[in-house]
């Protein structure tokens, strides 16, 4: 055998579950297309929210709390600032069920938070347009992550531990044997016990049973430079989050101390896979994020001075899949993390190491199974 576990794509999950795999003590191969950190699939762009509160459900909290520590720990190995401690504000109705989402982590899980009532919103955080009736939920854990950071800072672990990990070596083809996985990558092939599938927006191509399950879709980032500097440090605007009448925008603080990024979901559609891609975004596709920015935040200058572009993969149900892979006991998938799912790399590597190496792990994931839309 040439290792213990394989990891197949060193983005965001595939480097944490490599540091997971290698911590451990198992003897780890990754493989990686491009060169790490680089800003081609879903784990570019300088800045991530990371949220206890969350819009997308109160079951996520435990899995968040395991990838704070996490967070803390590779920050403290690395020496990087990994986690800058914004806090996060989300703002909305307070009947919507993102809104609803956050209160009920709040409550139920006894989070660090701040409840604005629309008056108290306008007073303390006059930077964000509010619409009428909508409240601020200012979650007091909530950071910003730097992503490229964190992928260089995991793999250095992972290589720490005494991980192999091939840059620039693509995976052709997976062969699944009753005792070892066949994987080859740049004209070689190499034999492992078990294999994590962790290939971001490229998972269909790699595992062809998630094609039709998982759809591609470009995430545009913007840059918008603010009016009075002062107003948008990190200590004055944390990261925020907002629904407004179908609009749904996030953003980050002035971190690199001239910009406020902020990034606007579900408006340009999905593409038919990674290959139809390109990087050349047409500039007038990006009048939703500056209609947003004029609208909601009028302290910025609502032409973004620099924008990037992105991809990321989506399942149906916009809930990830973390599990064996149905048909074999020999694969964990990372996969179809749809658009929300850096924030927790550390906790879902930690839990494909789990399952690779000792088949079950301890946190609920019955959620994620990705036997929800593979056959068994
Ligand atoms: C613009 C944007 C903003 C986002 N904002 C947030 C946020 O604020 N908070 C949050 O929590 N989440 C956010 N997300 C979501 C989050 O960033 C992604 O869900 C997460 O990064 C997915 O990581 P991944 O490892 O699955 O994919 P990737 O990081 O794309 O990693 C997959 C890797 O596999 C490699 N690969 C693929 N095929 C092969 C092969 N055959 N051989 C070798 N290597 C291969 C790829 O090159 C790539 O490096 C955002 C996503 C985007 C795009």
């Amino acid at each position: 055998m040439d290792a213990d576990t394989a990891v197949i794509g060193l983005g965001a999950m595939g480097s944490m579950a490599a540091w997971q795999l290698a911590r451990a003590g198992a003897s780890v191969i990754g493989f990686e297309q491009y060169g790490l950190a680089h800003d081609r699939g879903a784990s570019g762009g300088e800045s991530r929210l990371f949220r206890m509160a969350y819009h997308e459900g109160s079951a996520y909290v435990p899995l968040l709390r395991g990838a704070r520590e996490l967070w803390r720990e590779l920050a403290e190995l690395s020496g990087l600032p990994l986690l800058l401690p914004t806090g996060c504000l989300s703002i909305g109705l307070p009947d919507i069920p993102p809104m609803r989402n956050v209160r009920a982590s709040v409550e139920e899980h006894g989070l660090d938070h701040e409840y604005l009532a629309p008056d108290e919103l306008a007073a303390r955080f006059p930077q964000h347009r509010a619409a009428d009736g909508e409240i601020g939920i200012l979650d007091v854990q909530g950071a910003v992550l730097r992503p490229e950071l964190a992928v260089l800072a995991a793999n250095q672990q992972a290589r720490r531990h005494g991980a192999r990990l091939l840059e620039r070596t693509r995976v052709d083809s997976v062969r699944f044997e009753d005792d070892r996985v066949r994987i080859g990558a740049g004209g070689t092939e190499y034999a492992v016990r078990t294999v994590v599938l962790a290939a971001g927006p490229w998972s269909a191509s790699l595992v062809p049973p998630l094609d039709g399950h998982l759809t591609v879709r470009p995430l545009v980032l913007t840059w918008f430079a603010p009016g009075d500097a002062g107003r948008y440090a990190p200590e004055r605007f944390p990261a925020f989050i907002r629904d407004t009448d179908g609009v749904h925008l996030f953003g980050v603080p002035m971190v690199d101390g001239m910009s406020v990024k902020t990034g606007f979901a579900d408006a340009w559609g999905d593409i038919a896979g990674p290959t139809a891609f390109t990087r050349d975004f047409d500039e007038s596709r990006l009048w939703p994020v500056t209609e947003a920015v004029r609208r909601f935040l009028p302290g910025l200058h609502p032409d973004p001075i620099r924008y990037s572009v992105y991809l990321d993969a989506y399942t149906s149900d916009r809930t990830a899949m973390v599990g064996g892979l149905p048909g074999t006991d020999r694969a964990v998938l990372l996969a179809g993390f749809s658009g929300h799912g850096f924030k927790m790399a550390p906790v879902f590597g930690r839990i494909a190491a789990d399952l690779a190496l000792e088949r079950g792990t301890g946190y609920d994931i019955g959620a994620f199974a990705p036997s929800r839309f593979i056959p068994r």
